[in-house]
């Protein structure tokens, strides 16, 4: 029978031999997997759902993996990491060897960038920085070394969003790998291999886990790649604590919810400071003010509650006097969590294939708080950086 994802989400991962008839699965604890005798230490395998040895996970890690692979229709199957930087690592070493080049994104999260050219520089893996716009004319920037795309739509802190259709189709051709940080939509608004992406990865601390109380990523591998992607895993000696894991799966259950409330939170805001004179311009993918919402609209399902705002003049001074006095806001990394965050965020300073020049800009991410007490607290924020900024 089809699934929607709504009940997807809350089925995933519960086999009657996991939970033991309970809701949800228990928290397995293990490192030494007890063996009957000499013979049964000689058959077992190494394969998902047969208890080996504690690194190879258990039930408790193995429900949340198959939650998150059906998930994304036509994926072959999920790892587990520590953290979403770790996933994106992960998925980069399973497809990249010395001698390859990669091209990534110029809007790639930060820590994605810092791994490129620190840790696969050193390892004669060279990265390229392409303009996220570029569409198709990805296809001008391909060598014959050129194994692997990444994209991350949108981009972080400016919200680019990309032609992933297009560009899926030019790697196709050239039969190179694509991988997508897919963390701001999840599955639930951009089912990334259905879209032809052969990696998709998702930072689960963020919509995942929803608490902004554990760190956790994954990597949905499809048609081909999930055997690569689990021998790196294994042999980098990855492991999601079953508690971490445990906690993923819990914030799965009510994802679906929370997504839908971040959305309609965040387009109530982001619309109401669209209207606003100190405000030059919102970076949010479901407003025609957002690069690429376009297409945006065309590929995407929703609207996750992360965007930005450039303000309208004004200088660092002036952006902290908004920010350091929100009351609903609180000042810190990440995001996805049920609460309301706010940073100053300075994308020119990171860029390298394009430019960014546009005013100070802040990158908001709007919780579960009623979104008339959000607004309120910006319009003083706002009157705050008026006053500074003359
Ligand atoms: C936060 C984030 C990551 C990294 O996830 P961590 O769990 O913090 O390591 C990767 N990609 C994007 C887009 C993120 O926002």
């Amino acid at each position: 029978m089809s699934k929607r994802d709504e009940t997807k989400l809350i089925e995933g991962g519960r086999r009657p031999e996991w939970t033991q008839g309970i809701v949800s699965p228990a928290v397995w604890r293990a490192s030494t997997v007890l063996f009957p005798n000499c013979a049964a230490i000689g058959s077992r395998r190494k394969v998902d759902g047969e208890l080996y040895y504690g690194r190879h996970g258990t039930p408790t890690q193995w429900a949340l993996a198959e939650a998150l692979t059906e998930l994304e229709p036509g994926a072959e199957g999920t790892m587990l990491y520590p953290s979403g930087a770790a996933a994106v690592a992960g998925a980069l070493m399973s497809v990249l060897k010395p001698g390859d080049e990669l091209l990534m994104v110029d809007s790639a999260y930060e820590p994605t960038r810092a791994f490129c050219d620190q840790m696969l520089g050193g390892m004669g893996i060279a990265t390229r920085y392409y303009d996220p716009l570029i569409g198709e004319g990805i296809a001008g920037l391909i060598t014959p070394a050129t194994a692997a795309i990444f994209l991350e739509s949108p981009g972080s802190l400016t919200f680019e969003v990309q032609d992933v259709p297009a560009i899926v189709r030019v790697a196709k051709e050239r039969g190179i790998v694509t991988l997508m940080d897919n963390t701001w939509a999840t599955p639930l608004f951009f089912p990334a291999i259905a879209a032809g992406v052969d990696l998709s990865i998702l930072a689960a601390t963020k919509y995942v886990v929803g608490h902004s109380d554990t760190m956790l990523g994954a990597v949905t591998a499809g048609p081909g790649r999930y055997a690569a992607l689990k021998r790196t895993a294994q042999l980098f000696g990855q492991h999601v604590s079953p508690d971490d894991a445990w906690l993923g799966s819990r914030g799965l259950r009510t994802m679906a919810v929370r997504l839908k409330a971040h959305e309609a939170n965040a387009l109530a805001v982001a619309r109401w400071l669209e209207g606003r004179p100190e405000v030059a311009r919102v970076l949010h993918p479901a407003l025609p003010s957002c690069p690429g919402h376009d297409l945006w609209k065309r590929d995407f399902k929703g609207s996750s509650g992360l965007f930005s705002i450039v303000l309208n003049g004004g200088d660092a001074a002036a952006r902290a006097a908004l920010i350091d006095g929100l009351e609903h806001f609180g000042i810190g990394f990440s995001w996805g969590g049920f609460e309301s965050l706010a940073i100053p965020i300075d994308p020119a300073r990171i860029r390298t294939a394009t430019r960014w020049e546009e005013g100070p800009a802040v990158r908001l991410h709007i919780g579960l708080e009623h979104p008339d007490d959000l607004i309120a607290d910006l319009e003083a924020g706002l009157e705050r950086f008026r006053e500074r900024a003359g």
